[in-house]
């Protein structure tokens, strides 16, 4: 009798676990069903471009249906609400539940607002399509405002955390507010661009020089930078920094973090810090019917280190569990995670960026650096169908 398999989450975890399953696995052996809250698979590392208004949307929103079109998967668009791992069954807020015989959890991360008082209340995150849509249409409605009020608080834009996410997107509204000022009559001279950081550097992945290089090339472009200046606290459009300065803004973006999602963490599989430990087969440590792919889960190096949950490594990890579940319903044996690292690359707007690349680490400034990030989004794009580009 064909097999369950049931996949929370269309990220690159879900998506790519559910196609490797189906090269593995014909329709008589398995009914392959992903779950996603969105009728979309969604491009993230291009969300920054988004939330400037320098992508189009149907660019990073491709739709589940059109990349799983005759592949003979179910997919379902709905929030899950419960997972019983016991009685192998998941239930969605809208009524409806499935069993299963193999489980792939691939829910992604959430935004970590590490208890700051005022802070989840009053700001924007950076997490979805639906979030980089309301970022751009807050930023054009700011400016909009400060047209005719003069209001500094609609005048000043803060990005808090200056991670890959934070300078990603800092980087894109450093090139395309000018434009937005313009076309309201508003000096782009009057605009404060700040990035806090609670470390002393931005970016902590690369060398000094990188780091350097990405600081002065956003200065530029206006970007004020405030290091060792965690965020305390956040009272309606008053955010206060460590020393006790604050900054009156309507425009706050979280990127200081991300945790496992709450729903894996809470299901009763074996987490470390609320994200799913996994055996080298990338199956849960307490439930071997469970599988686990991308943020969700935590996948230690060898040198006892976890991974950063990055979509390269969701991507991977999506691959092997399909396979995995094959061999697993087939009696074969199942093959163990290793990661390939091709680098990280940060984009710092349009036309600039850094990367550390390839196993020795070869540095890459500019347009090298931006291209490269283009080519690693096409051939993503390319691998999961070969009929979608981006639209830049
Ligand atoms: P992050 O955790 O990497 O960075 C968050 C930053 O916020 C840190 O530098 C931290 O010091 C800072 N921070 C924390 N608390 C703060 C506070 N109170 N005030 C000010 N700053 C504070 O988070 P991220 O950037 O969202 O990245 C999450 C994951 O996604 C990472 O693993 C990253 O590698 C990955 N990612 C990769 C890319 C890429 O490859 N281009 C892009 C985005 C995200």
């Amino acid at each position: 009798m064909s097999k369950e398999i049931l996949i929370l989450g269309g990220g690159y975890g879900g998506l790519l676990s559910a196609l490797s399953a189906r090269a593995h696995l014909t329709v008589g052996e398995a009914n392959i069903t992903v779950v996603n809250r969105a009728g979309t698979h969604q491009i993230i590392t291009e969300l920054h471009r988004l939330a400037a208004g320098n992508v189009s949307e149907k660019a990073v929103a491709l739709p589940l249906e059109k990349l799983l079109k005759g592949k003979q998967v179910n997919i379902a668009v709905g929030e899950v609400q419960s997972i019983d791992v016991e009685g192998k069954k998941v239930a969605l807020t809208n009524g409806s539940s499935y069993r299963y015989d193999a489980l792939v959890l691939a829910l992604g991360s959430e935004t970590n607002y590490f208890g700051i008082p005022g802070l989840q209340e009053n700001s924007l995150i950076l997490k979805s399509v639906s979030d980089a849509n309301r970022i751009f249409v807050h930023v054009k409605e700011r400016i909009k405002a400060y047209a005719q009020s003069k209001n500094r608080a609609d005048a000043t834009f803060v990005i808090g955390g200056g991670g890959l996410t934070g300078v990603e997107l800092v980087g894109e509204l450093a090139d395309e507010l000018p434009a937005i000022c313009r076309q309201n009559g508003v000096d782009f001279t009057d605009i404060s661009l700040y990035l806090v950081e609670a470390m002393p550097t931005i970016l902590p992945m690369f060398s000094p020089e990188l780091i350097q290089r990405a600081v002065t090339s956003l200065e530029k472009r206006g970007v004020e930078f405030l290091t060792s200046l965690p965020i305390t606290e956040v009272k309606g459009q008053t955010v206060t920094l460590k020393d006790g300065r604050t900054i009156d803004t309507n425009t706050l973006v979280w990127t200081g973090g991300v945790q496992g999602n709450s729903l894996v963490a809470n299901c009763g599989i074996e987490v470390n810090r609320g994200r799913a430990t996994v055996t080298e087969a990338l199956q849960s440590t307490s439930h071997p019917d469970v599988f686990l792919a991308g943020d969700c889960a935590v996948v230690f190096g060898p040198e006892g280190r976890p991974y950063p949950p990055t979509a390269q490594l969701a991507w991977q990890m999506g691959e092997l569990v399909g396979a995995n579940i094959a061999a697993a319903f087939k009696g074969m044996k199942m093959d163990s995670f290793q990661p390939v690292f091709s680098g990280t690359l940060a984009s710092l707007g349009r036309k600039d960026g850094i990367g550390s690349v390839g196993e020795t680490g070869i540095e890459l400034r500019g347009l090298p650096a931006s291209l490269m990030k283009k080519a690693s989004n096409a051939r993503y794009l390319s691998h999961i169908n070969g009929l979608f580009t981006l639209a830049y």
